[in-house]
């Protein structure tokens, strides 16, 4: 293989001391009611940074009973957007000011890019809780009717008790995208971590009580998914859930959402997006495109470009540079700057992604490049390019969650579409053209929540961001995401004495 890695020689001079293990409930630093911890994982060396508080069941009721607390008669809800808005804006600069040591525990614990999660992430997940600080005093309702004899308004009032259950693939961000708005909404809430990232969320839950944000409003409760994860979908208490995750587990949320007191929810459950790339544009600039569309975070992006379409006239010349680019990609240690690939976040997630590869290879694609695991210390895969893909395949239809792309070469724009739109999945697409023609009518004929031309994975804390199809439903980040928080009630009044 020419992928080099550099583990485990990188010296890494900012690794930080572990300060928060217990869970966050209340204001307080406890230990869960079972005193369970579990381990969490450095997959960069596939040792224990340390043991975590395990949340059960027990811990989620304590947690939900604190947040109730805060939400009928704490201070959030009762405050004026603007004074929320103030503990949100202070919030945000402690986090920079503390930006590398949570950097350090998201690559420690997800594998991810130090450097990216310095200057890209993090970045963008305190911009997000300005920018929902911003709009906390800007949720209002409406004038209803107003004739001779009624008038009306409508009321956008805070949800409730709202629950978060979240990924390990963008710890820090996922955070943000879902406690901004419910907190900017005035709602009070109980989080999940993902088991596999507990670290860099507890650190955030010690500074939201630096900041200001009252007790019992956010609540952080690391642990396993079938135990405190379940707890929070099938909860009687809890008026919303936020979920982030496969399909799998966003159909169990759902139903555990509808036998229980059904509350509304939102789904975001990834996809397995097409990137178009017609044969009028720069190849070097699309080979570029569609490689950091797929290795970025190696593949665990849930609107990673993981079907990669070309057009017949540049195919084999794109198809030959992007090998070529592929085997120059530097994986290794997540804290070493030259790396551009660290480990996949977990054991689980290195076999899902072998085994993918090994079905491709049985199913009869062409593997171009990679296939194989780099090392045999640390989860790290090499960047694999598969050709002769059908559009039936595992590997054409399923989300890999690693830097796995698949290649298929098409005639027509029609042709494009119909294959783009042949998933269950509608996420996200991208598409390279310099054709205004073209671009418009595929970006509208894409069954996606977000298309990106000439362009990918650019977004911003004003971005809606969610699924069509089985991806999902409802919308993060954005304006309309305070909705997901926000209760709407009419009132109606005689202007004069009732004529009822
Ligand atoms: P997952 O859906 O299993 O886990 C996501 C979250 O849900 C975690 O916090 C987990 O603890 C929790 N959870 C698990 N079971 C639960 C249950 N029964 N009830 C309530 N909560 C539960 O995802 P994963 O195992 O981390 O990854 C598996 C696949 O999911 C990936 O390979 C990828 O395809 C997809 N994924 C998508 C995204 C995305 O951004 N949409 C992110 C991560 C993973």
């Amino acid at each position: 293989s020419t992928h080099t890695s550099h583990l485990p020689s990188s010296p890494i001079t900012m690794m930080p001391t572990i300060k928060f293990t217990n869970l966050f409930i209340n204001g307080h630093f406890v230990h869960s009611v079972s005193g369970r911890t579990f381990e969490t994982i450095d997959p960069r060396t596939e040792e224990v940074i340390t043991r975590v508080s395990e949340g059960n069941k027990e811990d989620i009721d304590i947690a939900v009973k604190a947040a109730r607390e805060a939400f009928d008669s704490g201070p959030w809800p009762r405050m004026t957007g603007s004074e929320r808005a103030k503990i949100m804006m202070k919030w945000a600069d402690l986090i920079e000011e503390n930006i590398e040591e949570i950097a350090a525990l998201d690559t420690m614990d997800a594998g991810k890019l130090y450097y990216f999660n310095k200057v890209g992430e993090i970045p963008s997940a305190i911009d997000t809780l300005r920018y929902y600080a911003g709009a906390a005093d800007k949720i209002h309702g409406e004038v209803l009717k107003m004739n001779r004899e009624l008038y009306g308004y409508t009321l956008l009032e805070p949800i409730g008790v709202v629950g978060h259950i979240i990924p390990w693939n963008a710890p820090s961000l996922t955070f943000f995208i879902k406690v901004s708005p419910s907190l900017a909404a005035g709602c009070t809430m109980v989080l999940k971590p993902a088991e596999q990232t507990p670290l860099s969320a507890l650190f955030y839950a010690h500074l939201a009580k630096l900041a200001g944000i009252p007790d019992g409003v956010l609540n952080v409760v690391p642990g396993f998914g079938p135990t405190a994860g379940a707890a929070i979908s099938a909860h009687m208490d809890i008026d919303t859930v936020s979920f982030t995750g496969s399909i799998q587990v966003g159909r169990e949320v759902m139903q555990a959402a509808a036998t229980s007191n059904l509350k509304p929810i939102s789904l975001e459950l990834g996809g397995k997006s097409p990137l178009i790339i017609f044969d009028d544009v720069d190849i070097d600039k699309a080979v570029q495109l569609a490689l950091f569309g797929i290795l970025f975070n190696k593949g665990e992006v849930c609107v990673a470009s993981s079907r990669v379409l070309v057009q017949e006239g540049i195919y084999d010349e794109f198809e030959k540079k992007l090998v070529e680019k592929a085997k120059c990609w530097i994986v290794g240690d997540p804290f070493d700057p030259k790396s551009q690939q660290g480990p996949q976040a977990d054991k689980k997630q290195l076999e899902n992604v072998l085994s993918y590869i090994e079905q491709g290879k049985r199913e009869g694609a062409t593997l171009l490049t990679g296939g194989n695991r780099v090392g045999n210390k640390g989860y790290y895969v090499e960047p694999t390019i598969f050709s002769n893909v059908k559009e039936d395949m595992v590997i054409a239809q399923e989300e890999i969650f690693g830097p796995v792309v698949v290649l298929m070469k098409f005639r027509t724009m029609e042709e494009a579409i119909k294959s783009g739109n042949n998933t269950k999945y509608g996420l996200a697409a991208g598409i390279m053209t310099q054709n205004l023609d073209i671009a418009n009518t595929v970006s509208r004929s894409i069954r996606a929540g977000i298309v990106w031309i000439n362009c990918y994975f650019t977004a911003g804390s004003d971005v809606p961001f969610g699924g069509y199809k089985m991806s999902g439903f409802g919308r993060d980040m954005g304006m309309v995401a305070l909705h997901k928080y926000l209760q709407l009630k009419s009132v109606i009044t005689p202007i004069h004495n009732s004529p009822w």
